[in-house]
């Protein structure tokens, strides 16, 4: 039989997206320029839901790192003097130049990640310009503080930019993470060197340089390689003023300790295992919608803040759990570029053997029993494919895994409940604090369980993605200091200085 060789992956994407994808192979963005790694070759960047090679990244070593800090070095004196309504000026028009693209980023996004385009690669390409234009309007925000003193005598405080910024990324919305991380910074007048998720570099140096051409070279610079590779030297490069990071909660402990080394700033967005509560007098409909989106299924679970432990009254329990399947069941899983796709492939062959694996052992223990909701893409094309059906993992108690452990898949458990004091017990035996939803027609109640709950982020009544201007981050083991809003900014990308002057 004829067998037909297999079209190259790269071929998947429209024409637009391909000369994007082409123009940013091999290529890193340091000085301005796009250019290939001086060190260490290159890695294979996997197409998730074909299984596919979709192109090659750079595997940036110490070289790589130094070039790019020496970049950032250079630029940063002239970016810091620069007023800062012309700061923001110069970020405004990156995030049009981006908000132009975004027809051609969405499917390099979706291909590199597996994530579908509709539900998840646009709105967060959407996201990532709202990011950027919020901090580019906040720069006249960067304000000081006048200090009582004795007579006669003048202080005050400014604020300044610290230096050269490192912003380490994960896979899973690279975007929206990288322009929390620089837009703020940026803003604030420091220079910054991004290290791209080797998962998933191309959408994130794309977007980068169409920004970065707003800006004078070396103030953005990204580069791409392995944690161990590229993002440890970064972390330890002593021209690095400060270490932004989002990512797994042991790699952020590693950076947290290489950081002290240097007794250099960090922020750390880490994991969680988020509780979602309903109450016996939640609406069901809304509350089972709120599930679908809190739990990040159209991005295969693959979220931090993923409503992974589902608490329902014992009342609504079953009603729920049916809802719930049936909303499961709907739920198209397919090709990323398709627009019918509601959810594709999860990133890699090791995130699905970790999921696998946690489910295993999760359902080991007697009592649990797992629910695989949905269909797998039937298409000849998407068989070589990482999708992972849904599961709702029933029966657990508080000590199995699927209960404790950040599994970053479609996986959630659901457990019932009788009254408020023990779900709220429940609900913070965690050593994770991002986020939570709570679902309660009585607000009193919703609001005395959201000043109870020990998370960073917690919403009633509604589940949404990140918003610029709502400061974001966990508490325990799920991260150190925020991201978004304008506290943010102030807090994690200046420092303050005192001037006291005797006028007398
Ligand atoms: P990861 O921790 O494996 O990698 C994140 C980044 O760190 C990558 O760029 C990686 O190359 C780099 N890295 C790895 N080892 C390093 C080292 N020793 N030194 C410096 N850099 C190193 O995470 P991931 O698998 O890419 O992403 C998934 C994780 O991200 C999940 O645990 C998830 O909870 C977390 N996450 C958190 C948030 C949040 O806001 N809290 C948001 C998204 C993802």
């Amino acid at each position: 039989m004829d067998m037909m060789p297999a079209a190259p992956v790269r071929d998947r994407l429209p024409d637009g997206a391909r000369l994007l994808f082409e123009s940013v192979e091999e290529r890193q963005l340091i000085d301005g320029a796009l250019v290939a790694s001086c060190d260490l070759g290159t890695l294979d960047v996997l197409d998730p839901s074909t299984g596919g090679v979709l192109g090659r990244a750079p595997a940036a070593g110490e070289a790589d790192v130094a070039a790019a800090v020496a970049a950032a070095v250079r630029a940063f004196p002239a970016w810091r003097d620069t007023a800062a309504r012309a700061r923001g000026k110069a970020v405004a028009e990156g995030a049009r130049r981006i908000e132009a693209e975004i027809a051609d980023l969405a499917p390099l996004l979706a291909l590199e990640t597996g994530k579908a385009i509709r539900t998840e690669c646009r709105p967060e390409l959407g996201s990532a310009v709202d990011i950027l234009s919020m901090y580019a309007g906040l720069a006249g925000e960067l304000k000081g503080e006048t200090v009582p003193y004795d007579p006669g005598m003048l202080a005050y405080t400014l604020r300044e930019p610290l230096g050269v910024v490192a912003a380490i990324l994960p896979w899973n919305v690279p975007l929206v993470l990288m322009m929390l991380k620089i837009a703020p910074a940026l803003v604030a007048g420091n220079t910054v060197v991004v290290k791209a998720s080797e998962e998933a570099p191309f959408a994130t140096i794309a977007a980068a340089k169409l920004l970065a051409d707003a800006l004078p070279p070396g103030v953005l610079n990204v580069i791409c390689g392995t944690g161990a590779d590229c993002g440890g030297p970064l972390v330890l490069h002593p021209r690095v003023a400060k270490v932004t990071f989002t990512g797994s909660q042991p790699v952020g402990e590693a950076i947290h300790a290489m950081a002290a080394t240097k007794l250099m700033p960090v922020s750390l967005e880490l994991g969680g295992k988020s509780p979602m509560i309903v109450f016996g007098d939640a609406d069901l409909d809304r509350a089972v919608e709120g599930a679908f989106a809190g739990m990040r299924f159209t991005r295969m679970g693959q979220s931090c803040t993923a409503s992974s432990r589902i608490y329902v009254h014992r009342s609504l329990y079953d009603r729920f759990l049916d809802a719930l399947v049936l909303r499961l069941e709907a739920m198209v899983i397919g090709d990323p570029l398709d627009e019918a796709t509601d959810a594709g492939a999860v990133v890699n062959v090791r995130q699905k053997q970790k999921i696998e694996a946690l489910l295993a052992e999760g359902a080991s223990v007697d009592g649990v029993e797992l629910r695989t909701v949905g269909r797998l893409p039937q298409d000849s094309l998407l068989k070589d494919g990482l999708f992972v059906l849904p599961v709702l993992c029933l029966g657990a108690t508080e000590d199995n895994v699927l209960m404790r452990e950040e599994i970053f898949g479609p996986v959630t458990c659901l457990v019932p409940f009788d009254d408020d004091a023990a779900v709220l017990q429940a609900a913070n035996d965690s050593d994770f604090g991002l986020a939570a939803t709570l679902w309660t027609r009585d607000l009193k109640r919703g609001l005395t369980m959201a000043q109870r709950i020990e998370a960073g982020f917690i919403q009633v009544n509604r589940t949404l993605t990140i918003q610029p201007n709502l400061a974001y981050g966990g508490f325990k083991k799920s991260g150190l200091g925020k991201e978004a809003s304008l506290a943010a900014m102030l807090e994690h990308f200046t420092r303050v200085k005192t001037i006291v002057v005797d006028l007398g």
